[in-house]
């Protein structure tokens, strides 16, 4: 049997995880003046202040940041890709830019020092879960613009982790990696993650005994509870949730403790405030609202509330790790994931919470919404073994599905059993879970 990871409280900076709340909130309002003021440096700031009663000097504490104004993804693209930056072009050292996934992309700069920030806090993450310099870390994510690459990359270096920068896709080679180097932790899409699964059934390797595989980071996309226990029960490791988003550097803005019980913000980089998705106030604690982000140490392109489109809701309760940082729920989806059926609304996350729980299903899925004769519907295509694809067994477990589905989303989809490896994966970037054919 082979030695699990030490997974008890561990701090990578003790004394800025635990710090009490009162000081925390001292120095995130210390850093938000900064801020404020690097930010009056760009123009677009500058004539935002412009109509805000606010100045650096009169704020008084972080609940001031509701006086500011919002930026969005349309501010970001209207000015890309330098129209952002705080400081000259020549003090930036790297570009980034968010993956696209609603739009075209936008740009993201660093100055070395914002690198170095970003990566103690993906070390940080790290560090708190039991990763150490004797671990050999496969990062198993883009190396390009996309930030799971380098972002973590830079985060297990600055650790001390022996760092392979397998980068995404091809499941061979990726296996072998971890075979030759006895890989201990890696990094991936969860989505790639059961992938990989069937991949390791077909070639006979079992990751439970044949690798060494301990620690799993799960990021950059939506999961559920169900998925992240599936890959833990096949992998035969602990998987964290990472969550981040490249106008925020990307990897290293949260994660989850031991605990696995929502992802601490690291406050002392990131205000963050759960807002109503169809307004401007902030909701009550523990409501579920869009996630807007303050930057508080970026020097290249602070943020000032920036609307991340994202859903989640703030957990009220302290965290038993110790950490001081207050967590937030599991990302419920996009805004602009959500798909509204027969005037319900519904997040695929809601679907894939039901399908992972039913054993039979494996793990690849597809919401598929079209118009049949001026009527929407819309079909949720899972894979199941051959036994599942015919007769009385086929239709009992499909009955079966649908009646889990309606009890959750009250509304009465189809579903249809495939053939396992039928429905379409992409190996390298994020999973496509919804098709929406309808006509308008
Ligand atoms: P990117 O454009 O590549 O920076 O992607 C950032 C977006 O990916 C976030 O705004 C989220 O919508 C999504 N995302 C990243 N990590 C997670 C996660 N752990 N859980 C849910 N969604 C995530
Ligand atoms: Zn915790």
């Amino acid at each position: 049997m082979r030695k699990k990871s030490q997974i008890e409280s561990s701090f990578w900076e003790k004394e800025i995880e635990t710090l009490p709340v009162q000081d925390l909130k001292r120095l995130q309002t210390q850093r938000l003046k900064q801020t404020v003021k690097i930010a009056e440096g760009v123009t677009f700031y500058k004539e935002k202040f412009s109509g805000v009663s606010i100045e650096p000097d009169k704020i008084k504490s972080v609940d001031s940041i509701r006086f500011l104004p919002f930026t969005t993804k349309e501010d970001m693209r209207a000015l890309f890709p330098f129209g952002l930056l705080a400081v000259p072009l020549e003090d930036c050292v790297r570009v980034h830019a968010s993956s696209g996934t609603t739009g075209s992309s936008v740009a993201v700069l660093h100055t070395e020092k914002d690198i170095d920030t970003w990566s103690n806090l993906v070390a940080r993450c790290l560090y708190g879960v039991g990763v150490r310099r004797s671990d050999v870390f496969q990062n198993i994510a883009g190396y390009g613009l996309f930030t799971g690459g380098l972002g973590f990359h830079y985060g297990a270096q600055k650790l001390g982790a022996l760092t392979i920068p397998a980068s995404a896709g091809n499941s061979k080679r990726q296996v072998k990696l971890m075979v030759d180097f006895g890989t201990t932790v890696i990094h991936i899409m969860p989505s790639f993650a059961l992938y990989l699964m069937r991949f390791f059934e077909e070639i006979g390797i079992n990751p439970k005994k044949d690798i060494k595989l301990k620690t799993m980071f799960l990021g950059a996309e939506p999961h559920s509870e169900e998925t992240r226990k599936r890959i833990e029960a096949f992998y035969g490791v602990d998987a964290y949730n990472s969550y981040g988003i490249s106008e925020m550097n990307g990897p290293g803005v949260s994660f989850e403790c031991h605990m696995k019980d929502g992802v601490h913000i690291w406050e002392d980089n990131y205000i963050v405030e759960v807002i109503d998705p169809d307004g401007d106030e902030p909701l009550p604690m523990g409501k579920t609202g869009e996630l807007v982000y303050t930057t508080l140490t970026k020097e290249a392109m602070p943020l000032i509330r920036y609307r991340s489109g994202d859903l989640a809701r703030f957990i009220p309760e302290p965290c038993a790790c110790g950490r001081t940082h207050r967590r937030i729920s599991r990302i419920q989806g996009r805004i602009d994931d959500m798909i509204i059926w027969k005037g319900v609304n519904i997040f695929p996350m809601q679907i894939e919470s039901i399908l992972m729980d039913i054993p039979e299903i494996e793990e690849n899925y597809l919401v598929v919404l079209e118009t049949d004769n001026y009527v929407d519907t819309m079909t949720v295509q899972v894979e199941v073994p051959e036994v599942y694809l015919e007769g009385e067994k086929s239709e009992g477990l499909r009955r079966r599905i649908i009646n889990s589905l309606q009890s959750e989303l009250l509304v009465k989809p189809d579903v249809q059993l495939m053939p396992a490896g039928t429905i379409p994966v992409s190996e390298m970037g994020k999973a496509k879970r919804v098709i929406d054919k309808r006509s308008l």
